[in-house]
């Protein structure tokens, strides 16, 4: 890659694109073809077919998103749970035990507690933010640990450094969501992380109009990750790879804006008296706020927080509300609100949701880039009303 192009920036519109440009059109076209013409491949996994994850506009999104993220190499996938699903069925193959964060994104959680022990794997959950609880929870078959930049819906930053270090001493692989960072914010890789996880529906497009998902680190396992998604078969669609290729352009001005105006919000929130808490890493207030401020670059557009009052009182504030729109997901143009309990992590025991600070009254916000400005009138209207 041209050594000018270190700057995220530069890497979304430049990174991986073909030289010289398909019959000179500036955006790669969509190859909408199952198949293409045999040329002398040596190997089934490099046949060019669109289940083998090997078309021109996989490959583009393979090298725009390594760059972005530093790593050797990256896979794009069907969605952020065959991304995650994929690359932990790769990894414990033959019975492992992976060591996993207790706080996670619910789908994920659920493939632990209800799918490892029919496929023969094993877990233990670990409080991420002590390291000197973890070596207790090692097993000798135990291959990796599993921990997010920062947990859905309670934006915890988990002592990443301290993940990373473990890893090394017990030869384990290391694996990050960083899907609520992005790679605007923080790069897992650089830290020494072994593989970063994105589910692309979220930052990386931004326009909640597709689902995919990506893996991106070492070279000789995002090899061995892609010949068990060949496979399995949950491969991208072209179509929705020109989709994410085109959304990915406008990340580091999405991000960088909606870092800003979740900051003001926050701000906002946090002194509001009929707001009893807020989660956001950018508040001094963070428990993890000097971590989150020495490792990333943003704080995210994401944040959660409690009213004061109960959960009927929640819901009156967010039927009020006039500017989001009430929905699961993240990460997109427009501000979403939803409360997770009734939504990402529903399927999570209310003892178990209580333990790691989701109340039912709990409002998660994902802050869009509408003006900063209406956002923060709009829920002062909601709060007052
Ligand atoms: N990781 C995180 C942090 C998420 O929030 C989600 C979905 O909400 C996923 C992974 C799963 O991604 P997908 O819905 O693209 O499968």
């Amino acid at each position: 890659m041209n050594p000018s192009w270190r700057n995220i920036e530069t890497q979304v519109i430049h990174a991986g694109e073909p030289s010289p440009r398909v019959n000179g059109a500036v955006c790669l076209p969509i190859y909408q073809s199952a198949m293409f013409l045999y040329s002398g491949e040596q190997s089934y996994h490099d046949l060019k077919y669109i289940r083998l994850n090997n078309t021109p506009n996989h490959e583009v999104l393979h090298k725009k998103l390594a760059a972005l993220e530093s790593g050797e190499a990256a896979l794009v996938t069907a969605s952020g749970m065959a991304a995650i699903t994929t690359s932990l069925l790769t990894l414990l193959e033959g019975g492992g035990h992976l060591l996993a964060q207790d706080c996670l994104y619910g789908g994920t959680h659920d493939f632990l507690t209800k799918n490892f022990s029919s496929l023969g794997l094993s877990y233990s959950l670990i409080d991420a933010n002590a390291p000197q609880t973890w070596e207790k929870s090692l097993r000798p078959n135990t291959k990796a640990i599993y921990v997010e930049t920062m947990t859905n819906p309670t934006l915890q930053v988990a002592d990443l450094e301290a993940a990373v270090k473990f890893a090394k001493a017990h030869g384990l692989i290391s694996l990050i969501d960083n899907t609520f960072a992005s790679p605007v914010n923080f790069n897992p890789l650089a830290h020494g992380f072994d593989l970063a996880l994105h589910s692309c529906t979220k930052y990386l497009n931004g326009h909640s109009d597709l689902v995919a998902g990506a893996v991106v680190g070492r070279a000789d396992l995002i090899q061995k990750i892609t010949h068990l998604l060949n496979h399995l078969g949950g491969s991208l669609d072209p179509h929705a790879c020109f989709l994410l290729h085109r959304g990915m352009k406008t990340l580091a001005l999405r991000v960088r804006y909606q870092n800003e105006s979740a900051l003001q919000l926050a701000r906002f929130l946090a002194a509001h008296p009929k707001v009893e808490s807020v989660n956001y890493p950018g508040l001094p207030s963070h428990p993890h706020h000097d971590r989150a401020r020495r490792l990333f670059r943003g704080f995210s557009g994401m944040m959660s927080f409690e009213l004061k009052g109960d959960v009927a009182a929640t819901e009156r504030f967010v039927a009020r509300l006039q500017l989001p729109l009430v929905a699961p997901s993240l990460g997109g143009v427009e501000t979403l609100v939803t409360r997770p309990a009734t939504t990402s992590h529903s399927g999570m025991a209310p003892a178990e949701r209580q333990r790691i600070g989701i109340s039912d009254k709990l409002v998660r916000v994902s802050v869009g880039i509408e003006a900063t400005t209406d956002l923060v009138e709009d829920f002062k209207q909601a709060l007052e009303g």
